[in-house]
């Protein structure tokens, strides 16, 4: 019998979302991990927050948490989004758009605390053992050292390697950036968010459709509206961090309840009588800022690797961050079962990766223009009608831009590519045109025909 092979061994930093989900993928590969987490046991002390209290889970992440076993306790906490259900600013009625054909071409939305708690729970029993209250310093790379504080202590543990799920404020990658130069660039959005929330009705129910993402478009800024399973929702002011002296609000000219109470009497009024606590919630919860953070290099040779938001956090208009961190997850995994050898697996994994998360980072700039602007405007809605059309007549070639990105797998970067295509065929047949039935389809089918080639992978 030959000699066993050593066990594989890697310490994560961070236990949040692709952290924790990291963590369970390598146990249950044999591996030994260690996750050392900066917050508590959110088991314990209950979920301190920080970023959105929930988020839009789609195909990608879905497929991640099938590779964990975890979908079906995702799942069952989860409130299903059919599509958009759009606010107009005249007060009118809401419409729903849907984001796919049918039922089976839907997103969810999950609650960020109870997500990671099943995830902590999946690396646990997958043999993972995680240190709460313990927040990485600093690293010593040559020695293979890393300092951790917490419990009232500085801790010094050696590692075989380190994965860096420690999010976009990344520590790790601060003490990478010591040793190498990481090309690391933000580009700040400039706007900024604040939660506030919808509590159930009278009866327990929700106040509104359950089944959709609710958007209140206005422009430049917008509100949004997510279902939580406790009958709540959650609603996301986006609006610029300073004034841009187009008249628009900002968090400079809204700086309190009184003027966020105005804002809102003016722009979303059917929205105001369904958040009764606008005043606390607008006082209490912190602005959110947002940004792009862009790098040359995710990892040090073998010592350590970047993933998710510590590689390359994105606005989140596409709702893909957490999808595209859970993406990195498996990718991860699968380059590593690969090769013994941790710089290859690490190269091979950034080469990979990075275009597809620069493709995402492109689109989610992108779709906040959409949001907060293109939803309830007649040539997008044109647009859109013909999208449908044009993939019942090519269901192989032409796939609306939502769904490649939302219900398939395809890599982003071919996502992208694709949809600048079809842009262009959209744009082109819907020119000086009112309606579906003025295209002129069979043109169109020839430039679907020459320019899109068909699709494998077909949802
Ligand atoms: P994080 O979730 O930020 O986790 C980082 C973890 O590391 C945390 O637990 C933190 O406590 C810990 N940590 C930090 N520093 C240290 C340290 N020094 N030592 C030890 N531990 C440390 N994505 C979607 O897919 N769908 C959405 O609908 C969506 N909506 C969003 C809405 C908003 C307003 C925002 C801001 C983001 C949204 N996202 C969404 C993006 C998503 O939140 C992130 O992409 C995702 O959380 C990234 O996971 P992560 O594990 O890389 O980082």
């Amino acid at each position: 019998s030959g000699e066993q092979p050593a066990q594989r061994e890697a310490t994560i930093v961070g236990a949040g979302l692709a952290g924790a989900l990291m963590a369970t993928l390598l146990a249950q590969r044999g591996w030994k991990v260690e996750v050392y987490e900066s917050r508590g046991d959110p088991r314990i002390h209950g979920f301190a927050g920080g970023r959105s209290i929930n988020l839009a889970l789609a195909e990608r992440g879905l497929h991640a948490l099938r590779a964990a076993d975890a979908d079906r306790d995702v799942l069952a906490q989860a409130v299903m989004m059919r599509g958009r259900m759009v606010h107009p600013a005249d007060g009118g009625t809401p419409q729903l758009q849907r984001y796919g054909r049918d039922d089976s071409e839907v997103i969810w939305s999950v609650s960020r605390g109870e997500l990671n708690i099943t995830l902590i729970d999946a690396a646990e029993a997958a043999g993972a053992t995680l240190h709460f209250d313990r927040r990485l310093e600093a690293v010593d790379f040559a020695a293979q050292r890393a300092f951790y504080r917490g419990g009232g202590g500085l801790h010094r543990v050696g590692f075989q390697t380190l994965i860096g799920c420690d999010g976009a404020g990344s520590t790790l990658r601060a003490q990478m950036r010591q040793r190498a130069d990481l090309g690391e660039r933000i580009d700040w959005l400039g706007h900024g968010y604040k939660e506030l929330e919808i509590p159930p009705a009278a009866d327990g129910g929700f106040r509104i459709e359950p089944n959709a993402l609710h958007i209140w478009p206005r422009g430049r800024y917008m509100c949004i509206a997510l279902p939580n399973d406790e009958r709540t929702f959650t609603v996301t002011l986006f609006m610029a961090m300073q004034d841009e002296g187009k008249g628009d609000p900002s968090f400079e000219t809204v700086p309190d309840a009184t003027a966020a109470r105005a804002l809102f009497e003016r722009d979303f009024p059917d929205a105001l009588p369904l958040i009764p606590e606008l005043d606390h919630d607008f006082e209490a919860n912190p602005i959110g800022t947002l940004g792009t953070l862009y790098l040359d290099r995710w990892h040090l040779g073998g010592h350590a690797v970047l993933i998710g938001d510590a590689a390359h956090a994105m606005v989140p208009f596409h709702g893909q961050g957490m999808n595209c961190a859970f993406e990195d997850c498996v990718a991860l995994a699968r380059h590593l079962d690969a090769t013994p050898d941790l710089a290859t697996a690490y190269a091979a994994f950034e080469a990979e990766r990075m275009p597809d998360a620069a493709a995402i980072q492109k689109m989610a700039l992108d779709n906040y223009i959409e949001m907060r602007d293109l939803v309830d405007d007649p040539g997008f809605l044109l647009q859109r009608e013909l999208e449908l059309a044009l993939q019942a007549r090519h269901p192989t070639r032409f796939i609306p831009h939502y769904a490649m990105v939302t219900f398939m797998r395809i890599p982003y970067s071919l996502a992208l590519e694709r949809s600048e295509v079809q842009r262009g065929i959209l744009e082109a047949a819907t020119q000086g045109v009112a309606s579906v039935a003025e295209v002129d389809l069979e043109a169109v089918d020839r430039e679907v025909l020459r320019s899109l080639p068909p699709l494998a992978d077909i949802p």
